[in-house]
């Protein structure tokens, strides 16, 4: 496996908007136990191909700095921290403070995610986001004393009552923070969460705007749907990996495997990945998962260049061509085609779920 993943389920409270799986009110001593089942479950795995180590929830810096410091001893022992091309953490501002912020240095971290999703409070309370405007600016602070490689900000637009300009105001804000990375994500309606059950109205023409504006906050540069970078360094390489299909390996509760072929995730329940309780499979015939794999990494600004296709599924490429050309017949000016390259331009990138919907 080149990629690792781990999911640390924790959070301080939930918000409103969340469909990620995640837990509150946990106990030091079941975050204790979990952690080691980490430790327990990464020694059944090789891990001396893995380039790229993400950790994510959750909210990971949720963990105490020993709770963290024991997670990091059980990577390091498993994975050469000097070869990795790549090692990020997700955090909430109100979870960081200078000794956590020293500690993720000291242990190889090299980006550090911040979910601020708004710098305006009013739209956080829609959100129902309980962090407060002196955490961010506090994390922020912290953050840019001790600057990590790189640094990413996490937003959220479409927000009901949330304006361009206010969305623009937060890009503004992203820019002032120091950030190589932004991401910022369409707020949808989850199932099962919170908002789900409040008669909520979301204006797509307004976070089409949004969406354009985000494009256009230069000196970023969109190379993902949601993802935004100064450069081709600063992009998430993790992510990026994972985007064109290559083996993942996730550990803990809800994390999500792929081997190549299969897939496979676990559930969504911290005592059953304590009691090393059976994933689910994803088992599909290769056909479906060539598509869904030529699908996913549709959501990037660079889309498939056909020497990379070829050297994961080699004489499809023209295949593949057929397909998209019938596809691009339906959506009106969203491809890209060429000999050698099929991607989605901005517009196309909007009409993702449509397409990806198409291909499968
Ligand atoms: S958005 Fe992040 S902090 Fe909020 S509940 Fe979900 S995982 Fe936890």
């Amino acid at each position: 496996m080149k990629n690792l993943y781990i999911h640390i389920p924790f959070c301080r409270s939930k918000c409103d908007y969340c469909a990620f799986y995640s837990e509150t009110g946990c106990t030091e001593e079941l975050k204790h136990a979990y952690i080691k089942r980490i430790g327990d479950e990464l020694h059944k795995y090789d891990c001396s191909q893995i380039e790229t180590v993400y950790i994510g929830g959750g909210t990971p810096t949720l963990l105490t700095v020993e709770q963290l410091e024991k997670l990091f001893d059980i990577l390091h022992d498993r994975i050469a921290f000097n070869q990795l091309k790549e090692c990020s953490i997700e955090s909430n501002p109100e979870t960081l403070d200078a000794d956590k912020i020293a500690l993720l240095h000291d242990c190889g971290v090299s980006r550090l995610s911040m979910g601020v999703q708004s710098f305006s409070e009013n739209h956080r309370r829609t959100l129902g986001r309980r962090t407060s405007q002196t955490a961010i600016e506090n994390a922020l602070e912290i953050t840019a004393a001790n600057p990590f490689k790189h640094f990413n900000i996490d937003l959220i637009y479409g927000i009901p009552f949330q304006t361009p300009e206010d969305f623009r105001a937060d890009l503004k804000r992203v820019k002032e923070a120091g950030c190589d990375h932004f991401s910022a994500y369409n707020l949808t309606i989850e199932e099962q969460t919170a908002l789900a059950g409040e008669a909520i109205e979301l204006d797509e023409d307004i976070a089409c705007m949004m969406y354009e504006a985000a494009g256009s906050a230069f000196p970023f540069k969109r190379y993902e749907i949601s993802n935004y970078a100064l450069n081709d360094e600063a992009q998430c390489r993790h992510n990026k990996n994972v985007w064109s299909g290559e083996t993942l390996l996730g550990i803990g509760a809800a994390a999500s495997s792929f081997d190549g072929i299969d897939r496979w995730t676990q559930q969504y329940d911290i005592e059953a990945f304590l009691n090393g309780d059976e994933p689910e499979y994803d088992i599909i015939d290769a056909e479906l998962r060539r598509m869904e794999i030529f699908a996913v990494n549709l959501r990037t600004v660079r889309g498939w260049q056909r020497a990379e296709w070829e050297k994961k599924f080699p004489f499809s490429w023209n295949l593949m061509l057929q397909k998209v050309e019938n596809i691009a017949k339906l959506y009106d000016d969203c491809f890209v085609i060429e000999r050698d390259v099929i991607r989605l331009n901005d517009k196309g990138l909007q009409f993702w779920n449509e397409i990806a919907s198409e291909l499968l």
